[in-house]
């Protein structure tokens, strides 16, 4: 029995920050998306979530900043970098908008709310299994299961974007060519605790161990613990256990409290960057790009690919898209390439406190170009040319 055939102009493949902004983006330009996420909506994710100055700038250029504000995600005006027993502080400069850190079901609903305020048609459930193809090769949509039914639903556009995450179903279809891989990642353990901070980024290093805080909504702060990957399997009997001793070892005024403590885990998994697009394809945000969390930048990266890729497809026709997206490709590795090499060389663990004082203001100055690319983006979208 034949499916209903069902066309777009794009699919968006995940429903989270690249995904949920892509489509927003797409939308906002007057095209007609479909956004397929096999999690139910408003779910949280494996994640940490402090957003950094390029994301802020976005959120605040796309109205939603007041959402987040509203849904109580405190102003984050200084970062405590602390080396040792060695603190620096990086306050905010004066007049700049505050960071925010709010937890993913805030941050993700407020995205795929404003990609349905734009437009776009979010299905939460769906689940894409394969994708679909002409004769020549290019993708021309997606088949996909909604949860509770066993029959496949096809769905065609003229683009489908991977935004379905580091083990992106869209990029193992299309075998998307692996253009780097990293070699070091690092472990994360991180829970949330009452009464630790609300205005501050808190970074602590040591050797072989790192902490953090991250004020967020609700009143809490996300802390988080790190150790190199190879540590990390030697935590997993106890993970409340080897949470308290990190937290206390790395940042012993960190208090978390008697209480007991839901910890979650990321043992960590290498960065790489995979091509970024191909006839009738394109990935954005960990689809695309992944480095380890340790920089905390994936959020931020993932929002600003979305709006690289959302105007590259926007500002292009079928004729134009394949270079469009070779500059959308382009632009996405010129402004990440600092940040994962210095990611990488962080998550590593081998540095002493002497190298961290360098890499740690090397990786600041990085993040410059990508908050200048952002901030420039503020015309509109160029007609399709
Ligand atoms: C432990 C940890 C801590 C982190 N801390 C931070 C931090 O502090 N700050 C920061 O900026 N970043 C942080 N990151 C990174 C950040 O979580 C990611 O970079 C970010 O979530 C990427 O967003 P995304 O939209 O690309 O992918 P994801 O958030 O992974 O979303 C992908 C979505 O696609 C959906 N999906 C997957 N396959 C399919 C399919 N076949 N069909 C339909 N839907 C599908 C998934 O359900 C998922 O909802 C952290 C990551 C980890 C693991």
């Amino acid at each position: 029995m034949s499916t209903p055939l069902r066309r777009h102009d794009a699919i968006v493949v995940g429903a989270r920050p690249a995904g949920a902004a892509t489509a927003m983006l797409l939308a906002r330009g007057g095209r007609d998306v479909l956004v397929l996420e096999s999690a139910r909506p408003g779910t949280d994710t494996l994640s940490t979530h402090a957003l950094m100055r390029g994301a802020v700038v976005q959120l605040e250029r796309w109205g939603l900043l007041s959402a987040v504000v509203a849904a109580g995600a405190p102003a984050v005006t200084a970062t405590e970098f602390h080396y040792g027993d060695d603190v620096v502080t990086v306050a905010a400069r004066p007049g700049t908008t505050p960071l925010r850190a709010p937890r993913r079901t805030v941050l993700d609903p407020i995205l795929t709310d404003a990609a349905r305020a734009a437009g776009a048609h979010v299905v939460f459930g769906a689940r894409v299994t394969g994708l679909l193809r002409d004769g020549r090769g290019t993708v021309t949509g997606v088949e996909y299961v909604e949860r509770g039914t066993r029959a496949p639903v096809r769905a065609h556009a003229a683009v489908v974007v991977g935004a379905d995450g580091r083990r992106s179903t869209v990029a193992e279809a299309v075998a998307a060519p692996l253009e780097h891989v990293g070699e070091a990642s690092s472990g994360v353990l991180y829970s949330y605790v009452p009464g630790v901070g609300t205005d501050r980024y808190r970074w602590h290093y040591r050797p072989g161990r790192t902490a953090g805080v991250i004020p967020t909504t609700g009143g809490e702060a996300c802390v988080w613990a790190g150790v190199p990957t190879a540590r990390f399997d030697a935590l997993r009997g106890d993970l409340e256990g080897a949470y308290r001793a990190l937290v206390t070892e790395a940042a012993p005024d960190v208090e978390l409290g008697p209480g007991p403590l839901r910890v979650r885990g990321f043992p960590g998994v290498p960065g790489f960057v995979r091509r970024a697009g191909g006839p009738g394809w394109a990935l954005v945000g960990d689809a695309g790009y992944f480095k380890d969390p340790l920089t905390a930048h994936g959020i931020t990266d993932a929002l600003r690919d979305a709006e690289l890729l959302a105007r590259a497809l926007l500002g292009s026709s079928e004729r134009t898209r394949p270079a469009a997206l070779r500059d959308y490709q382009d632009t996405r590795d010129r402004l990440s390439a600092d940040l994962a090499a210095l990611t990488e060389r962080i998550a590593s663990y081998r540095w002493d406190l002497a190298e961290l004082r360098e890499l740690l203001p090397a990786l600041s100055r990085a993040m410059r170009p990508e908050v200048e690319t952002l901030r420039a983006l503020h015309d509109p979208v160029p007609a399709a040319a």
